[in-house]
């Protein structure tokens, strides 16, 4: 918004330049008689003598036109997509993950060569590349030899460089002191300061599984999040989605593994909803930690804790759609189901997917008040990206009977990674494509709920109504961005 700032300030001081000008030579003509002599003299001189004059002025006004209309447009589209919150505040336009990578390292490297790189110099750079670049986060996790740096865009996590443990110990470190941890982990936020914007991080220091790795985490707290569209959520989906929020009530329970981009596809959610009802539908969001401050959303953080108590707190408040991030637990399943009667609630669960998820909810609520409220479960996990040098490759007869299940396969083209310059020979590009499918109750699959309800019969009933990921899948590997063979991976998986 800043930046859209400064250039109306801009305008509006070229406009004033303009207006003095005018009124200048307006009121006080007498003034520059001799001025108006000497040009009217030169003008004459110039179209008698010159015959280039009059095209190159010409050309000249329709160029300052042109440029004047660009500008004037560009700043009103660039006004109307930051309204409607579909551009990050910031982005430097990165076209690859190898340009990323260079842009990071051009930063990163004069000092990591040196015997004694400056540790002030390396965590500025790191505090810098949210900013910088528009990523959502940074993160350091300690690898075999070296620390692994990567960035999160979006969905997509690209490693774009190397700390050596030394040096990570010292970012560790001083970023304790700057945020005033006193524990080896912990958490804690700094402010920067960046002429007049404020850009919020937040610093998380956690121990990974083995307890004794310690990994970094910049995520940054102003921000705007994808629109569905770019996340490629099927436009089936959607509509099943716009169907559900203008009831109003009900659950909607977005279901994938760990760091497969959830959080992501509720923010898009919410920003979906926020949009369809003109910014009128007040919206509260529960979180575990705020990834993304919303504009539109008043987000609440737990921290390690349950949910349960603050979502208590909220369901005494008038919103009309909740967003719980990760939902673990029975007491909060009960709640949100209890609140989905009279609003729209939105949750996330870590699961293998719906089915899986769907499993457990059942567990902690009644089937039969699951149906009733649960308009959909959503599916998300993300696949490998073909790079553009794959290559055509054929269907084998087990495989075509087995995928043959869940969708028909019909005359088409399927791929296989192959290997190039620019994917380094791994026949896959860094970032990744997000699959979704829809596990929704209408028709024949609410049936599955009935009496006892087990993994094993919701996903017998997923393959009778040729549900899952299978279908979806196979769309993104015949439009070539997803290899046959990691479809084929989905048909052993749990989902
Ligand atoms: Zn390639």
């Amino acid at each position: 918004m800043e930046r859209a700032g400064t250039t109306l300030l801009r305008f509006a001081l070229a406009a004033a330049l303009l207006a003095g000008l005018v009124i200048y030579f307006g009121l006080a003509a007498s003034g520059v008689a001799e001025w108006q002599v000497a040009l009217r003299w030169y003008f004459q001189h110039q179209w008698s003598q010159n015959p280039l004059f009059l095209p190159s002025a010409a050309l000249a006004g329709v160029a300052t036109l042109a440029w004047l209309v660009l500008a004037v447009g560009g700043l009103l589209s660039h006004q109307r997509r930051l309204a409607s919150g579909s551009v990050p505040a910031r982005r430097v336009e990165v076209i690859s993950d190898e340009e990323l990578r260079c842009h990071v390292q051009a930063q990163l490297d004069p000092e990591l060569r040196k015997t004694q790189p400056r540790i002030e110099r390396v965590v500025d750079v790191l505090l810098g590349l949210p900013v910088d670049i528009g990523a959502s986060e940074v993160i350091l996790v300690p690898g075999a030899q070296n620390i692994e740096l990567s960035l999160r865009l979006g969905m997509n996590r690209v490693v774009v460089g190397k700390l050596s443990p030394e040096v990570y110990r010292g970012v560790l470190e001083r970023l304790q002191l700057i945020v005033g941890i006193e524990e080896p982990t912990g958490h804690g936020v700094i402010e920067l300061r960046a002429g007049v914007s404020v850009e919020m991080l937040e610093v998380h220091i956690s121990r990974g599984e083995g307890g004794r790795e310690v990994s970094l985490l910049l995520t940054r707290r102003a921000g705007y999040s994808r629109t569905l569209a770019e996340l490629g959520l099927p436009n089936k989906v959607t509509q099943r989605l716009d169907e559900a929020l203008s009831t109003g009530r009900g659950l909607v329970v977005v279901a994938g593994e760990a760091a497969q981009g959830l959080c992501t596809t509720l923010y898009a959610m919410a920003h979906h909803l926020h949009q369809s009802q003109q910014g009128s539908c007040d919206i509260a969001g529960v979180e575990p930690h705020v990834r993304l401050e919303l504009p539109f959303m008043v987000q609440m953080e737990v921290g390690a804790a349950r949910p349960e108590a603050i979502l208590e707190g909220l369901l005494q408040e008038d919103h009309k759609a909740i967003v719980v991030r990760r939902v673990e637990d029975a007491a909060t399943a009960k709640l949100i189901v209890q609140a989905a009667k009279e609003r729209l609630m939105i949750v996330s669960l870590e699961a293998a997917g719906p089915v899986d998820a769907v499993a457990r909810l059942a567990r902690w609520v009644s089937a039969q008040e699951l149906r009733s409220v649960t308009h959909f479960v959503l599916g998300q996990r993300l696949l490998p990206h073909l790079c553009s040098c794959r290559e055509e490759v054929g269907i084998a007869q087990e495989e075509q009977r087995d995928l043959e299940q869940f969708a028909s396969l019909g005359a088409a083209t399927y791929y296989a990674p192959a290997g190039c310059a620019r994917c380094q020979g791994k026949g896959y590009v860094e970032q990744q494509r997000a699959l979704f499918w829809a596990f929704d109750f209408r028709g024949g699959l609410g049936d599955a709920l009935d009496g006892e309800v087990s993994e094993a019969a919701l996903q017998r009933a997923a393959r009778r109504h040729r549900l899952g990921p299978i279908g979806p899948a196979l769309e993104l590997a015949r439009s070539g961005e997803v290899a046959l063979v990691d479809v084929v991976r989905l048909l052993d998986g749990r989902w």
